[in-house]
């Protein structure tokens, strides 16, 4: 081994000396809550990603999108047939130029009543809420009710929501919170959105 061969593998063995310490520590065995915030893209595609990553292992799926349908997703497309997914999407049919507001609210409180059965159901492994940081935000729910749940739910059970902006109750009690950043967006070139990357 040449002088620079054996410094790397020196350091090499000292990190992994660092990460096994941390893996030894690492022990307890329960369901995480996810939130996936801020300005860039990529937070509900991540989360679809570790749905996609759950149900490799045969693990079963709930996904409640706190969003209005104006079109089919991708992601609903590919999603929705599967045996291991529940897959809703609130307030199906309407679109956001309704702006009526009593309706969104009404649709709002239907999907948080599928997304409370859910936290109270062991088997369901992870939850998927996309969006739903915005039913705050515009208090078409309360928090309170919302965190609750999630506190009481299966020990096992997963959760993620993502949004541009948390709620702070949200943040106090989330394990993991991830921030996608707005570096570039192709919009802001004058890129049209398109199929398979915005929807
Ligand atoms: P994605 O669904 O692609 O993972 P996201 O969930 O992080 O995106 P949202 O805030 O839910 O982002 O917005 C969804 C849509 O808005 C997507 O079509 C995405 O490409 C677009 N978008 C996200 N961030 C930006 C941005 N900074 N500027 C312009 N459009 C954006
Ligand atoms: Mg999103």
């Amino acid at each position: 081994m040449t002088t620079e061969e054996q410094k790397h593998a020196a350091r090499m063995a000292k990190k992994k000396q660092v990460v096994d310490e941390r893996i030894a520590k690492a022990t307890e065995e329960r369901g995480v809550l996810i939130l996936l915030r801020g300005n860039g893209k990529g937070k509900s595609s991540s989360a679809f990603g570790t749905m996609a990553r759950a149900l490799g292992h045969g693990q079963r799926a709930g996904l409640i999108q706190f969003i209005k349908g104006r079109k089919e997703t991708g992601e609903y497309l590919f999603f929705k047939d599967h045996p291991k997914i529940d897959f809703h999407v609130m307030g199906h049919g309407f679109t956001w130029e309704t702006q009526d507001k009593t309706q969104d609210i009404l649709a709002a409180q239907q999907a948080w009543e599928i997304a409370k059965k859910m936290l109270a159901d062991p088997s369901y492994d992870i939850l998927v809420f996309d969006e739903m940081s915005y039913m705050f935000r515009y208090k078409y729910l309360e928090v309170a009710p919302v965190v609750e749940a999630i506190q009481n739910r299966p020990k096992n059970q997963n959760v993620i929501i993502t949004g541009r902006t948390m709620h702070t109750q949200l943040t106090e009690i989330a394990d993991t919170i991830s921030e996608v950043g707005d570096i570039k967006h192709a919009f802001r070139q004058g890129v049209k959105a398109q199929a398979g990357i915005e929807w």
